[in-house]
């Protein structure tokens, strides 16, 4: 199957150059041009995984006005406010018969993506597995092989066979691709998960077993799990799971499977990059609000992860005049 990853990042290079290993023709859209420029240079991209056995792998990498590929799939793989500038620039490549696939956190892809393919070819999920760009052109994958976990749907619910194909693809890359027909709750289960611990430990600066050891963390997050869903039903969303077993799953990722972790929100607060707080948290308040809900912790976490950024925009400008 051919397969391009548009946003060569930490997760687009883990999809794509898997990808890539499990026979797959895939080649690569990116706007960040260190990157770009590095790749092209090294020949490759760097792999780790677990930070060893570093090891250059070769990608077809290439900026969005040059590139003129007819994939079957497109991957999109940007931070969420990026998005809207890559599908511009990549959008003279697009035609009706290419699906999109996309496991990006938060909320606010959709609406996008469907701005630009049909309703019948769009798939999108959750990718439970966690990667780090250590520069340009230089990636580490978290986990052992076969370790992380996806969930993925089609936005009509309805699993064509080019769907069951991707799937096939994605098993054979051991993504672990979970299919379910639960639109929704399928995405919303990873911005409640993310809304909890990414942006917690992002503002404590701590490891997901960090929190979890607090005393208190079963009390945060029942706050801000139970203000969520509230949010959902009235949204009319079927959440995938309770609101009990999605404490659960947090205690479990926090203690048990990835305690040494910090979440890719704090990745970006500490780089002074801007985090997707307003699309997990925020998109939780903005959903709340056209149901006459008040999601008011969430809208106390979006405000202090800003206020954060704010402070180290602030510190760096300090430093930088020194
Ligand atoms: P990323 O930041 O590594 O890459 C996204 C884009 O940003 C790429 O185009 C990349 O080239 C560019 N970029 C990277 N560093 C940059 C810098 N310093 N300056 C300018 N541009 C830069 O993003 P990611 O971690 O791959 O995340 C993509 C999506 O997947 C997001 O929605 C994220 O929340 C989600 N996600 C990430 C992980 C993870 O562990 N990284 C896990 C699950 C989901």
């Amino acid at each position: 199957m051919k397969f391009t990853v548009v946003g060569a990042g930490a997760m687009g290079y883990r999809y794509g150059v898997l990808l890539q290993d499990a026979g797959n023709q895939v080649e690569f859209v990116d706007t960040w041009k260190p990157n770009v420029e590095k790749v092209r240079q090294q020949g490759g991209v760097f792999v780790s995984r677990d930070h060893q056995n570093r090891q250059l792998v070769p990608v077809k990498l290439f900026y969005p006005e040059e590139y003129h590929g007819n994939p079957d799939v497109w991957i999109f793989f940007t931070k969420q406010m990026q998005l809207a500038d890559f599908l511009k620039r990549t959008a003279h490549c697009f035609n009706d018969q290419q699906y999109a696939l996309t496991c990006m956190n938060g909320m606010g892809h959709v609406e996008k993506l469907l701005k630009y393919f049909k309703p019948a070819k769009l798939l999108a999920g959750t990718a439970l597995v966690a990667t780090v760009l250590n520069g340009p052109g230089d990636v580490d994958f978290i986990g052992a092989r076969g370790a992380g976990t996806m969930n993925l749907a089609n936005y009509t619910e309805k699993p064509d066979e080019m769907t069951h194909k991707v799937v096939a693809e994605l098993k054979k890359a051991q993504f672990n691709p979970n299919l379910t027909t639960n639109f929704m709750g399928t995405l919303m289960a990873k911005v409640v998960f993310n809304s909890v611990v990414n942006t917690l430990c992002t503002l404590f600066e701590i490891t997901m077993g960090e929190f979890a050891s607090y005393s208190g963390a079963d009390e945060l997050s029942r706050q801000l799990i139970n203000e969520a869903y509230d949010v959902c039903e009235r949204a009319g969303v079927q959440m995938l799971n309770t609101r009990q077993a999605e404490l659960d799953s947090i205690n479990y990722v926090s203690k048990v499977a990835n305690p040494l972790h910090y979440p890719s929100m704090y990745q970006d607060m500490s780089h002074n990059r801007p985090t997707e707080v307003d699309y997990i948290n925020g998109y939780l308040v903005k959903l709340g609000q056209k149901y006459n809900y008040a999601a008011t912790t969430h809208a106390f976490l979006t405000h202090l992860v800003h206020l954060a950024e704010h402070t180290r925009q602030q510190n760096a400008v300090k430093t930088h005049n020194k």
